[in-house]
């Protein structure tokens, strides 16, 4: 072998000259950019949410999954890609719209080992990750890339904590068992404390965002974690707003996270406010729930809209967890009139989601 053939890394070039970094021959172009600590727009990263859509405008890429699941003839017409499934194989140009407030720190690879295990429902536990060299340079709301030889490819989970609020060396995260899902097969049937993983951090565009307006939060499952992270920053850094978090569950055996709750409210800035409902949808109607009751987005819409408690126009919305949950706090959200790019959320797809 003379290395005919042999790949090299390729140089990848954002909006003219405003960033430029190499992608190596095995690496999509989206992991290279946050390897560089730029701050490339992006959430799912498995070819799911769309977020990491661009334009090549000069260069080959090779597509690692197919384009046309979410975007659509006009687009691919037009030249438009997703970095996080695309490889680079010639130098490339892109656009791409980089939000001015985005924050990147360059995300790291570390190896850990699983510290404990807790059970916090019947279908959720904390993973608590412990990683002897790691500088947790990740703001509450991201999330890591865990890999576990057993599972073969990684998964996504977002900080359970704020960075504050973590034990030096660790990493938490709220993880629910998913059935036949392959992770949860793994950290759920059996005890994997004392294993070691490999954990990628951090990743993610969900984090807090200055404005004035009252925080409106919607969590479902796991989805505790990013929301309830960002609400411990927020109460750590005093903002000078209210919060609302609307937690939706199916029944009484899915509240969890009560105690980390009361705490936010405790230290939350004296001047503002800060409350908290969990909002159950199959409770059954003679148990001794005396709480709200129904889908989150309608007791937003009695409780607090129709009431004149909120005026969605001026709010920010901070949404996790399953995607129908978030699609549709989407639309009531809009449908109130808060606009668009006031609305910051983490779909948790799973390789079901596609
Ligand atoms: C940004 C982000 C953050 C996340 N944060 C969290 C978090 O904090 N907590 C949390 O619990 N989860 C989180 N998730 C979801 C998490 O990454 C995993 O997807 C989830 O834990 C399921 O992994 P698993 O290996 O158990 O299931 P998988 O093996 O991935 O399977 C998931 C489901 O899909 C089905 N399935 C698998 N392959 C296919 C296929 N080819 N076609 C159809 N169905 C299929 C399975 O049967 C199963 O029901 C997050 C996801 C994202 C994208």
């Amino acid at each position: 072998m003379f290395g005919f053939g042999k790949k090299k890394p390729q140089e990848v070039t954002l909006n003219s000259d405003q960033y430029k970094f190499e992608v190596e021959p095995e690496q999509n172009i989206l992991d290279a950019a946050l390897k560089a600590g730029v701050p490339f727009p992006h959430d799912c990263r498995v070819g799911s949410c769309g977020t990491c859509a661009c334009k090549l405008t000069s260069g080959k890429i090779k597509p690692t999954a197919d384009f046309s699941y979410v975007l659509d003839g006009e687009q691919l017409k037009d030249g438009m890609i997703l970095a996080c499934q695309s490889r680079a194989k010639t130098p490339v140009a892109i656009d791409v719209s980089i939000d001015s407030d985005a924050k990147a720190s360059a995300t790291k690879s570390y190896e850990g080992v699983v510290k404990k295990v807790k059970s916090l429902t019947h279908d959720i536990v904390e993973l608590t990750i412990g990683i002897d060299n790691l500088e947790h340079s990740g703001m509450a709301g991201q999330y890591s890339e865990v890999l576990v030889k057993q599972v073969g490819n990684s998964r996504s989970y977002s900080f359970a904590k704020a960075p504050e609020n973590e034990n030096p060396g660790e990493l938490s995260f709220f993880i629910r068992n998913v059935p036949k899902g392959r992770f949860s097969k793994w950290l759920f049937d059996g005890d994997p404390t004392g294993q070691k993983l490999e954990v990628n951090t951090p990743f993610g565009s969900f984090y807090y965002r200055d404005g004035k307006g009252t925080m409106v939060c919607i969590a479902g499952g796991s989805g505790m974690s990013a929301v309830k992270a960002i609400l411990e920053k927020a109460a750590i850094d005093q903002v000078e707003r209210d919060a609302v978090f609307l937690f939706g569950a199916r029944t009484q055996q899915d509240i969890y996270g009560k105690e980390e709750l009361e705490e936010i409210k405790k230290k939350w800035n004296p001047n503002y406010k800060f409350e908290y409902t969990y909002v159950l949808n199959m409770e059954p109607e003679d148990s001794n729930w005396n709480g709200a009751r129904g889908m989150v987005t309608d007791y937003l819409k009695s409780d607090y809209i129709e009431k004149n408690k909120l005026e969605m126009k001026d709010c920010q919305g901070y949404l996790c967890g399953p995607p129908p949950m978030i699609d549709a706090a989407i639309k009531e959200f809009t449908s109130e009139g808060m606009p668009n790019n006031e609305i910051y959320f983490d779909k948790f797809l799973d390789s079901g989601s596609k």
